[in-house]
């Protein structure tokens, strides 16, 4: 079975102690293992996409600015990749099997066409890792779901600044999205 790794939303708003939206504590204690996971699949030749949340400045229009604070506005540091993730994609970004993406909405299909890379070569396992577990990766495995993606979700490489929306999000994976939890 072809896999692959859909890296999302592990940027310095999201995850940084005074980022824009942080999850705090918990999306910085996954650094080292979100950024082990990603090297492996690198390495192994795997197709690794980051999805990463992308918005302007001024978007009255867009759901999110009623809801949240502004964050990962295009060009700011905000967006970049947070600590040791940011170094890893530096280094590989020109490799044929790393792609970025910017994302308008939660999931990782929105806006982006990583389906058509993902069925292009003939990819059926889905991988996630990043933040929020009960916002972003939560929307992206549905909607993987919806598509017939198998998804494992990396328990190590997810977090949320809710630990309950987060425990919920684990046990929705596997029991309503027949995800492997790893
Ligand atoms: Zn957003």
């Amino acid at each position: 079975m072809k896999r692959a790794l859909l890296n999302i939303d592990y940027t310095y708003d999201f995850v940084a102690p005074d980022g824009k939206l942080t999850c705090g504590e918990p999306g910085q204690n996954i650094e080292q293992a979100i950024t082990s996971i990603t090297r492996e699949f690198i390495e192994a030749g795997d197709f690794v996409a980051f999805a990463i949340d992308a918005h302007e400045l001024h978007d009255s229009y867009h759901p999110e600015t009623a809801l949240f604070p502004a964050h990962n506005i295009n060009g700011t540091k905000g967006k970049d990749l947070y600590g040791a993730l940011q170094t890893l994609f530096q280094e590989h970004q020109e490799n044929e099997n790393v792609f970025y993406y910017d994302k308008t909405r939660y999931s990782a299909f929105t806006g982006t066409n990583v389906e058509l890379k993902l069925r292009e070569r003939g990819i059926t396992e889905l991988h996630l890792v990043g933040v929020c577990t009960d916002i972003c990766i939560l929307h992206t495995a549905i909607d993987a779901f919806n598509k017939g993606f198998k998804i494992v979700v990396h328990k190590d490489g997810v977090a949320s600044f809710n630990q309950l929306g987060h425990e919920f999000a684990l046990e929705h994976f596997t029991n309503t999205l027949g995800a492997t939890v790893v």
